[in-house]
């Protein structure tokens, strides 16, 4: 084969038997063996959350890419993650008791991206020019598609015109940009169905260069793993044919791929999860639970089946340094904060003592990030170590159900009142979503009506990375309750767990990896029976904390379960066996 990416051929495929034999010289490479500087792990995502590097996201899509990539600096992987850089970002704050969005220009050159040169992609018979910007780190960097006119994350509904513009620059202009850059991809990870269009990208490429159409399909599939994190593939929205005229197919050149594409459209729609499906052999869900009940088809009909990949956080970006220093220190993480192999017995080192120092600890943090953060009074808050802090934060999305805890408000208050115990609340509402920032008003109405309540119940706006960790780190309790069922993975719980905080959640997402003894568990035949259970394990978790033994006991049985669930470097790891299984 003449072809740069071509170097694992030797035959051209004349007809469909060959791909079996082709499958069998493909898996007998070293594939590990092609990662390099040139030959990146690359990591395609349309959300980043990485305030840091100036882009922000919307929620655990994004941290997990930043997270990823944080991972693969930390651990050496040669690593490319390509994004949008969006130059407007949206903020919220409270007025006369609504939440409304704010918009602020974000300019790359203020993060340290370089503008290395220019690439088009077609839309609409004009050319779209896009900029290429990068970012470099020792093993790592964050390449980005970026114009004046790119748009915010999210903006507009899904399946309209300007996300498929967005998604199709990523796509095609970061395929472009890693070309110019010298890079090609080892492998082609697939943040979720956004992304595409990159893979679309190269499997065009294979083709126009001369390799034959079912080896370019069978190479391109073999090389791109798919990230799902949707339960329901019913609930994506999709496109029509006449969209892909305008934004997809002027950016193909093989007539065989444009071919391709265009038999998989059915009534004039296509959902790209389908085509995603086609072009990725390899894919993956996010916890146990979810790749399990994913329901996802084939075009043939056939169900997919996903490899379970939990998802895993960055340790120095999330927990408290002097924790972290401590788990290391102790043998309970190695120096690439993974797990020690006799991790279980080092626990034996976390006393009710060191908890209460590294509390205190995590409440100035958090008492330093409320410092710039009223609440939806407008009011700075402080605490004291005494106080005793109960946390909310998450996206505030229906099935998260952030209102749970409020359905019995005397309860609550009782709960509250005995410990003089606060509760905050932080949690974006998505713009638009009228259901939700209805239902945070009403809650926030009766909080109002309750004296005990409007003291201690606590709204924090713009719910960001900063915030999230905060709260990690200085609150007492999280809690984390979403519909059985609808949780992909989650990781606000991974935060509160690794900086010992308790843990009070329904068994979903990531939680379900570990066994329902090993938290607060909150479950029930009911929602009624749920919130009963909820408010108990509000209790229990208050006496917890006036019980050095309960204390040691709860926290050091979260670590024995989800330390090596929540190691990102666990979940980097994971990847790469089963992407490059030796
Ligand atoms: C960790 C984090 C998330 C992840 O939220 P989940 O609901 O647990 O998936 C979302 N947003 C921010 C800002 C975070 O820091």
């Amino acid at each position: 084969m003449n072809d740069e990416d071509g170097q694992y051929f030797y035959h051209p495929l004349e007809n469909i038997e060959d791909v079996e034999i082709f499958y069998e010289a493909v898996e007998r490479q070293h594939l590990t063996k092609s990662i390099s500087r040139e030959r990146p792990y690359t990591y395609w995502t349309i959300e980043l959350y990485d305030q840091k590097n100036g882009i922000r996201g919307g929620g655990g899509l994004g941290v997990l890419a930043a997270d990823t990539r944080r991972v693969a600096e930390d651990t050496g992987v040669p690593f490319a993650l390509i994004t949008p850089f969006y130059p407007s970002e949206t903020h919220q704050k409270m007025k006369d008791g609504r939440v409304i969005d704010e918009h602020r220009p974000v300019h790359y050159q203020d993060f340290g991206f370089k503008l290395i040169d220019k690439v088009n992609v077609k839309c609409c018979d004009d050319l779209c020019q896009l900029e290429v910007v990068e970012k470099q780190f020792k093993n790592t960097r964050i390449i980005a598609i970026t114009e004046p006119n790119f748009g915010e994350l999210y903006s507009g509904m899904s399946g309209s015109d300007h996300r498929l513009y967005q998604e199709v620059a990523l796509g095609f202009g970061g395929y472009a940009a890693l070309k110019l850059l010298g890079l090609k991809p080892a492998i082609m990870q697939l943040n979720e169905v956004a992304t595409f269009f990159a893979a679309l990208a190269r499997l065009d490429e294979l083709a126009r260069n001369g390799m034959d159409f079912y080896e370019a399909v069978v190479y391109t599939r073999k090389h791109t793993l798919y990230t799902n994190h949707t339960l329901v593939q019913a609930a994506e929205a999709d496109f029509n044919y006449e969209q892909f005229e305008r934004f997809v197919f002027p950016n193909l050149k093989s007539l065989a791929v444009k071919k391709w594409l265009k038999d998989k459209f059915v009534d004039g729609h296509i959902k790209l999860s389908s085509v995603t499906i086609e072009i990725a052999e390899l894919r993956s869900g996010v916890s146990k639970l979810h790749a399990r009940v994913a329901n996802y088809r084939d075009i043939a009909g056939n169900k997919v089946k996903f490899k379970a990949v939990t998802n895993g956080i960055d340790m120095r970006t999330w927990v408290l340094p002097q924790v972290v220093d401590f788990y290391e220190e102790s043998g309970i993480l190695d120096m690439y904060l993974s797990p020690t192999e006799n991790y279980k017995d080092k626990l034996d080192v976390i006393t009710a003592d060191k908890i209460r120092e590294f509390k205190h600890l995590g409440r100035q943090e958090l008492n330093k990030v409320l410092k710039t953060r009223p609440d939806h009074h407008g009011n700075i808050l402080s605490f004291s170590d005494d106080d005793f802090i109960f946390d909310f934060k998450r996206r505030f999305v229906d099935y998260k159900r952030p209102e749970l805890p409020f359905e019995d408000v005397e309860r609550l208050r009782n709960i509250l009142e005995r410990r003089n115990a606060h509760y905050i609340l932080a949690g974006r509402v998505h713009s638009g979503d009228e259901v939700m920032s209805g239902k945070l008003r009403k809650l926030l109405k009766t909080v109002e009506k309750d004296d005990y309540l409007r003291e201690h119940v606590h709204y924090i706006p713009d719910y960001d990375e900063e915030l999230a960790y905060g709260l990690s780190c200085g609150s007492n309790v999280a809690i984390n309750v979403p519909i059985v069922g609808l949780e992909a993975c989650g990781t606000s719980w991974m935060k509160d767990v690794a900086n010992l905080n308790l843990l009070i959640s329904t068994h979903d997402g990531g939680v379900a990896d570990g066994s329902i003894n090993s938290y607060l568990n909150v479950s029930g035949t009911d929602e009624s029976e749920e919130l009963d259970m909820l408010y108990q394990r509000m209790e229990e978790a208050i006496a917890a904390y006036d019980n050095d033994f309960d204390l040691e006991f709860l926290l050091k049985r979260q670590l024995e379960t989800f330390l090596p669930v929540i190691s990102g470097t666990r979940m980097l790891q994971d990847y790469l066996d089963y992407l490059f299984p030796s």
